[in-house]
């Protein structure tokens, strides 16, 4: 029987490393340490190594990554957070759960990550922070953000949830790691993430020592010695299972990026001519890690083209469908004023595709095959 095509297909990435990845659990399960087990500390030195920065505190998700980041830089309300227009809805929803007011800027059209141009245009001086989302698996436009962050003296707050391992080139041919660019970097290990773990976690990484310590103290309830507390903390832990999951996988990232771009590099070739479809514009900046491989649609009816393809056994996905200027939640705390044109046409004409690391050929011959189908039998 052939198998389901899936978004994200955990269960046979686990069964490939299943040995690695049980040992490890077993080892855990014997321990009983099930809290602050020393796989804790070894991911967070493993990661830090990985990303080449110097420290990294884990956490419960990466919401509560990106709440700890702005709590401990000490961000009060009031003060103006700039963020992507087009993004999940956790990196709006901390600034707004701090008090603090989240400024919308839109992003560009081909990369869907954060405008520089347009941050330039929204920064007053409440203006405190910038938090770029490296969306879908590719680095945001760093070297003008960072520019513009030293030129205003706002901190760099990094939403890397997508991206963890793409890698950055700057104008003079350095590269550096999604995430480690900025003041500080925010990651999520949930499930389908590229680096996922089996359940929630999170991570924070900066080069500063200061911000650090105080990382680890507001995660941990505020509190350096056990029983006194400095400051008003969250209760914020990596479970010390998912980090011996975590420690086996991030071994494997590059390859998992790598299967990834396989696939999008076939997607590419077979849609390269269709009319009504632009593939993925690959930022000559950054390297891309696919999180989601993203199409835009044109003159094409793209609920149809989603039930077309459901009825072949093949799922699809949009995201996002509705900006956060037009959520309920927060319509109140953006300037009504403000207008996002290219997200907007974002979120009527995206389409994901599955994208993950395991498909076997015939798959994706068939995705391939069934989507062209589809495009070339439009109208009739
Ligand atoms: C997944 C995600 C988050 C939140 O991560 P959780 O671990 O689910 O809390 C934040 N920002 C972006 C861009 C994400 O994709």
């Amino acid at each position: 029987m052939q198998r389901e095509i899936k978004m994200v297909e955990l269960g046979a990435q686990y069964q490939r490393l299943k040995v690695e990845l049980d040992q490890a659990i077993f080892t855990v399960l014997g321990s009983t340490q099930f809290i602050k087990g020393p796989q804790v500390s070894t991911f967070e030195n493993n990661l830090a190594h990985y990303l080449q920065c110097k420290y990294v505190i884990a956490c419960a998700n990466g919401t509560d990554a990106l709440q700890i980041a702005m709590m401990a830089l000490g961000l009060q309300p009031g003060d103006e957070v700039i963020t992507a227009s087009f993004t999940y809805v956790a990196t709006a929803e901390v600034i707004a759960l701090l008090r603090l007011t989240p400024v919308l800027v839109d992003v560009h059209p081909d990369t869907f990550t954060i405008d520089p141009a347009a941050i330039e245009a929204a920064i007053t001086p409440k203006t405190k922070a910038i938090v770029p989302v490296h969306l879908f698996g590719q680095c945001a436009d760093m070297e003008p953000i960072l520019n513009i962050a030293a030129k205003h003296n706002l901190y760099v707050i990094e939403d890397n949830a997508q991206a963890i391992g793409a890698e950055y080139t700057f104008s003079n041919g350095s590269k550096k790691k999604s995430g480690t660019m900025g003041t500080v970097g925010t990651t999520s290990f949930f499930p389908s993430k590229n680096l996922g773990c089996f359940g929630d976690g999170g991570a924070v990484n900066t080069d500063n020592e200061e911000l650090a310590s105080k990382i680890r103290k507001i995660a941990n309830h505020g509190q350096s010695v056990q029983y006194v507390h400095d400051e008003i903390g969250v209760n914020s832990r990596l479970d010390t299972l998912q980090a011996a999951v975590l420690q086996v996988k991030l071994k494997y990232l590059d390859d998992f990026a790598a299967r990834r771009n396989r696939v999008a590099d076939f997607y590419d070739n077979a849609f390269a001519e269709l009319a009504g479809v632009k593939v993925p514009v690959r930022a000559p900046y950054s390297s891309h890690v696919f999180h989601q491989y993203t199409l835009q649609l044109s003159g094409i009816q793209r609920d149809e083209v989603r039930t077309k393809l459901a009825g072949v056994g093949i799922p699809s996905m949009i995201y996002y469908p509705i900006p956060l200027h037009h959520q309920k939640a927060y319509e109140s705390a953006i300037n009504p004023s403000s207008s996002f044109p290219v997200t907007e046409t974002l979120c009527n004409s995206v389409l994901s595709l599955p994208m993950h690391t395991e498909f076997e050929q015939q798959e994706l011959n068939f995705i391939v095959k069934s989507f062209i189908s589809i495009f070339n039998s439009k109208g009739s």
